[in-house]
């Protein structure tokens, strides 16, 4: 948990978000500002900034994370998507807490 970090606000229901799955491990919500008709964020609830800052101790969460994104997606209704991981500021990274965005439609 990082105190001035919006997503782990949304994770501990400080900040509401429009949420499509939840488990110990991870949250899915609607991203704020879709940028396709289904556009959703897996993240996970351990604050990690992002992709650069994993390392093996986070392989089966960065697995677990992409295994849902298909599920998620079906449940959305999606029959195909994108999956972008936006990475460091040069990579259009936004929000320092890892995420993988979802979209669709
Ligand atoms: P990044 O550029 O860091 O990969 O993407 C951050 C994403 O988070 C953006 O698509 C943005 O619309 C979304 N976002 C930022 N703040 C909020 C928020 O408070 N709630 C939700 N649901 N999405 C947010
Ligand atoms: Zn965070």
């Amino acid at each position: 948990m990082s105190d001035d970090c919006i997503f782990c606000k949304i994770i501990s229901g400080a900040i509401p978000s429009k949420k499509i799955y939840e488990d110990k491990d991870v949250i899915a919500f609607h991203d704020i500002n879709p940028a396709a008709k289904v556009h959703f964020l897996i993240v996970p609830k351990l604050h990690v900034e992002s992709l650069q800052s994993c390392d093996a101790t986070h392989q089966q969460l960065l697995g677990k994370i992409l295994l849902l994104a298909p599920k998620l997606a079906t449940e959305q209704g999606l029959k195909g998507f994108k999956t972008i991981i936006n990475t460091g500021r040069e990579g259009g990274q936004e929000v320092f807490h890892l995420h993988v965005h979802v979209l669709g439609g």
